[in-house]
């Protein structure tokens, strides 16, 4: 099957010249980018889909997320509290969660992150509540085989209980045994490690404040035995720093390369309260920023520009949708965006610096060379946006007004692996009207459930 975009009016490349072309087409063969060039011919039976007005973007990298979290939204007795009583709160109505709602909570969060231009996620599901089946991250994945999203699960992990001094309750932790067993068989099952892979695992426990160090050193030996990545919440509140110190007489970062947690097969979320000598520490480990979560939890902010400048890969992340409230990748962007410049004024990054760190960075993060860049041989995840739109009338700038004029209503087409899958705003493989009236019940009877029982 092959789909030719003819004549788009932008197409910016991401690439290693930082390439930007004008009235271009790119043709698609398979999975992924054949060529790239002026006036290419169709290939017979090609699709010819025109693109005169539109703009076209590697897909973005989501590089952090809780997908469950979608069905917690606006929950009215932790909205506004900072993060520690906002976790300790919500735990109470995640203990109930079923293979269902996880599934249901993938299939809402896949669809917004894919109508926001978004083509390739992860997730860090990390609750697993005791009596319920442990098959939660099986069900994710099933939901994005269906929708068709390029997907890195991640098998997030609490094992250290409120009783044994952590912060969850007793009932959402596992036993260590559990974990590991399990993940071993996620990865056994599901990792699929070749070019242009539509599906990868990696592992993920929670936090410094809710699993052993044991875990954490268990953790990083088996992703290593296995050539899986690691993934963690790292330095995000001050009270993190606080217990970490209290707990274990380290900093969060320092703690992290005590236990052998850095470099390049090793990204973070947030990484806010952290000095320049940790950044040296991290060693070529991976960033996600979360802007919307950071502003919401008033975690701080992230020191976007001095990662970059200590050559920390960094990249742009939504987070869970109870800490955003959503899965809007484009929001994230320009929350991105005003969040560096608020903190560097003059000198902060400019609007094809903060579209890269979204799409390129991100699959540098995610250690992928097949996604994030539009040229020859790599995958075909692309974005078009349409900037025909009274939003940007007057804007002499395409870049600029994407970043800082838009909203995700710009996004014409998403195409993943060679597939279209958003067209005109609607995703096109799956029943968007049904999946949504069950993924709305489901949330409504678990945290009434919750509520019922207090
Ligand atoms: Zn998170």
């Amino acid at each position: 099957m092959a789909i030719l975009l003819k004549n788009i009016l932008t197409t910016v490349t991401f690439n290693d010249k930082d390439e930007i072309f004008s009235k271009t087409d790119i043709l698609i063969e398979d999975n992924q980018i054949s060529s790239i060039g002026k006036n290419i011919a169709p290939p017979g039976g090609a699709e010819v889909i025109d693109c005169t007005n539109l703009i076209a973007l590697p897909g973005f990298v989501n590089t952090h997320h809780h997908l469950y979290q979608t069905l917690f939204r606006g929950i009215r007795e932790v909205q506004e509290k900072p993060l520690f009583p906002w976790l300790i709160g919500l735990y109470e109505f995640w203990k109930h969660i079923t293979p269902e709602a996880v599934y249901y909570g993938a299939m809402v969060g896949f669809s917004e992150l894919l109508r926001t231009g978004c083509t390739t996620t992860m997730d860090h599901h990390y609750v697993f509540p005791e009596g319920k089946p442990g098959t939660l991250i099986d069900e994710q994945i099933k939901a994005a085989s269906e929708i068709g999203i390029r997907f890195h699960a991640t098998r997030g992990s609490m094992s250290l209980g409120k009783s044994d001094g952590g912060l969850p309750p007793d009932v959402v932790v596992q036993k260590e045994k559990v974990i590991l067993e399990d993940s071993e068989r996620l990865i056994n099952t599901y990792h699929d490690n070749r070019r242009f892979s539509m599906q990868k695992i990696a592992l993920a426990p929670c936090s410094p404040f809710s699993v052993t160090k044991e875990l954490m050193i268990e953790t990083r030996k088996l992703a290593r035995e296995k050539g899986v990545m690691l993934h963690t919440h790292l330095a995000e509140t001050i009270d993190e720093e606080r217990f970490c110190l209290e707990m274990f007489g380290r900093r969060p970062v320092e703690l992290m390369a005590d236990l052998g947690w850095t470099g390049s097969d090793v990204w973070f979320a947030h990484v806010i309260h952290i000095n320049e000598a940790e950044m040296k520490l991290l060693d070529g480990a991976g960033v996600a920023h979360c802007p919307s979560s950071n502003m919401k939890l008033s975690s701080g902010i992230c020191p976007t520009s001095e990662l970059l400048d200590a050559g920390v890969k960094l990249s742009i992340a939504v987070d869970g949708s109870a800490s955003n409230d959503g899965s809007n990748m484009w929001e994230e962007v320009r929350r991105a965006y005003l969040l560096n410049h608020l903190k560097y004024g003059s000198n902060g990054l400019n609007a094809y610096q903060i579209l890269r760190l979204a799409t390129r960075g991100g699959a540098e993060v995610l250690g992928r060379n097949d996604i994030g860049i539009l040229q020859e041989g790599m995958a075909a995840d692309i974005v078009l946006f349409d900037l025909n739109d009274i939003a940007y009338t007057g804007s002499h700038d395409p870049l600029v007004s994407m970043v800082t004029c838009g909203n995700s209503s710009l996004v014409k087409m998403t195409i993943i692996n060679g597939r279209v899958v958003v067209k005109d705003g609607e995703v096109l493989t799956i029943n968007m009207h049904k999946m949504k009236e069950k993924a709305h019940k489901t949330a409504t009877d678990l945290v009434e459930y919750q509520r019922r029982h207090v």
